[in-house]
């Protein structure tokens, strides 16, 4: 829980010395406490506050990163239960399994399948971030071995998954240089799992079946020096799965239960890809910070990064898409030019049904704050003037020889001041884009 100002003041020496810039401890305490000013503005302060201040202005979810610089998974450090209180921070990783019973070829192909799991929507890359290497072999050799093959053919993050200390400790030696999430210590192995983490830099997954059994876990890993914690609640089902991440994620933020104040990880392993992508989205929506899943299936994946970016975009940011002219095959000096705004959604719109005539063009991208045609002519964020001023910033003249501009149908009302603005010919395109491969084939040629 946040400290007031009175509670920091009792932490501060008290002496007014000023050398803050603050005329008491008080005023300090209380800026302090509104984050108007920093700790270290007081020189005086002891190193028993500084730890009891640390400690208790630390964020209510720890932010857990494992992976290295290409391929860092980062979790936690959520603030709020429902994405329009503010935002949510660190968007859900999804990992795909591989078996450490395959060798050769076959290992092969599954993490080249799983690499291949990379889309882009909207303009945005999107894919699966991690491989969980899962020890169904028993066999410490097999584990270590598969981890280094996994760790050389992937740039995906690496969770390692095996109940076996001594399989734990063979395979992330091998792999400490690149940072592999640990799954699981249980209350029986929590001692020799934390020692390997703690020798080995990683982060380690506490695994139990009670809420009460799991914070006993996390308290007993920080005690043997692991502050890194991802956790798993073990559930019987989907349904009490969904229940006790919501309420972890409650304990964790409302009432800053330090001991479940760590991101999750869940297993959607179970049933064909159709039941995977029904357990995977459901936990997602529920707050699973880790989502691990056994299908390789393009199609699945896809509708799961999707929920993914759409919960973890900023709701008070539209997507945007960077103010600019795009060439749509290769255009000439006489081909067509027209606008639209850069709200992603209606510029990657645009942008297909123009690839569609096979017609090459210009798209003139108008900075609208990512609103799209309507909202921004409403608005008045679409004008004579922006349109003008967005030909010139983007040197749309030095484009083409003909001074022909095709605007969106629906501000067909600003073709007259926008032709004196511009000293160009506006065209009417239709109201709807899907119309423009017609417009673009039949009218403009
Ligand atoms: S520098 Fe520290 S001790 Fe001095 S007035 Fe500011 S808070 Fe108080």
């Amino acid at each position: 829980m946040a400290l007031t100002g009175l509670d920091i003041f009792k932490l501060l020496p008290k002496t007014n010395c000023k050398k803050c810039g603050m005329p008491t401890c008080l005023a300090f305490a209380m800026a302090l406490a509104q984050k108007r000013t920093k700790l270290e503005d007081c020189p005086d302060v002891s190193e028993e506050a500084k730890e009891k201040l640390a400690a208790a202005s630390a964020p209510p979810m720890r932010k857990i990163v494992f992976g290295t610089k290409d391929n860092q998974v980062q979790l936690g450090q959520e603030t709020v239960m429902f994405r329009h209180e503010e935002k949510f921070y660190n968007p859900t990783a999804l990992a795909v399994t591989v078996s450490d019973k395959l060798t050769g070829e076959d290992l092969t192909k599954r993490i080249e399948a799983v690499n291949a799991l990379q889309f882009e929507r909207i303009g945005i890359k999107i894919g699966v971030k991690a491989i969980a290497l899962v020890n169904d072999s028993g066999s410490s050799d097999s584990f270590a071995k598969a981890a280094a093959t996994v760790k050389d053919a992937s740039s995906l993050a690496l969770i390692l998954v095996t109940d076996s200390p001594d399989a734990m400790a063979a395979a992330a030696a091998k792999t400490k240089d690149y940072v592999p999430l640990l799954a699981s210590a249980t209350p029986d192995t929590a001692e020799e799992m934390a020692k390997i983490a703690k020798e080995n830099g990683c982060p380690l997954v506490a695994q139990a079946d009670s809420f009460d059994a799991l914070a006993e876990l996390t308290e007993k890993i920080k005690a043997a020096g692991v502050e890194d914690i991802v956790l798993n609640l073990q559930s019987p089902d989907l349904q009490s799965q969904l229940l006790n991440l919501s309420k972890m994620r409650a304990l964790a933020l409302k009432k800053v239960f330090r001991p479940l104040g760590y991101p999750s990880i869940s297993f959607a392993t179970d049933g064909d890809a159709d039941a995977q992508v029904a357990s995977a989205i459901s936990l997602i929506c529920k707050y699973a910070g880790v989502v691990v899943l056994e299908t390789v299936e393009p199609y699945a994946l896809l509708p799961m990064l999707t929920a993914v970016m759409n919960i973890y975009t900023d709701p008070q940011k539209p997507v945007q898409v960077e103010p600019k002219v795009y060439r749509i095959g290769e255009p000439n000096e006489n081909s067509p030019v027209m606008f639209t705004t850069n709200f992603s959604l209606t510029y990657y719109t645009v942008e297909s049904d123009v690839e569609s005539s096979r017609v090459p063009s210009y798209i003139l991208v108008v900075d609208t704050e990512g609103t799209s045609v309507l909202t921004a002519y409403s608005g008045d964020k679409l004008n004579e003037k922006t349109v003008a001023d967005a030909m010139t910033k983007h040197g749309v003249a030095e484009l083409v020889k003909h001074r022909k501009l095709i605007i969106p149908g629906y501000v067909a009302v600003m073709s007259g001041k926008l032709e004196e603005a511009t000293n160009w010919e506006v065209m009417v395109g239709p109201r709807e884009c899907s119309m423009l491969p017609k417009y673009l084939q039949e009218v403009w040629n």
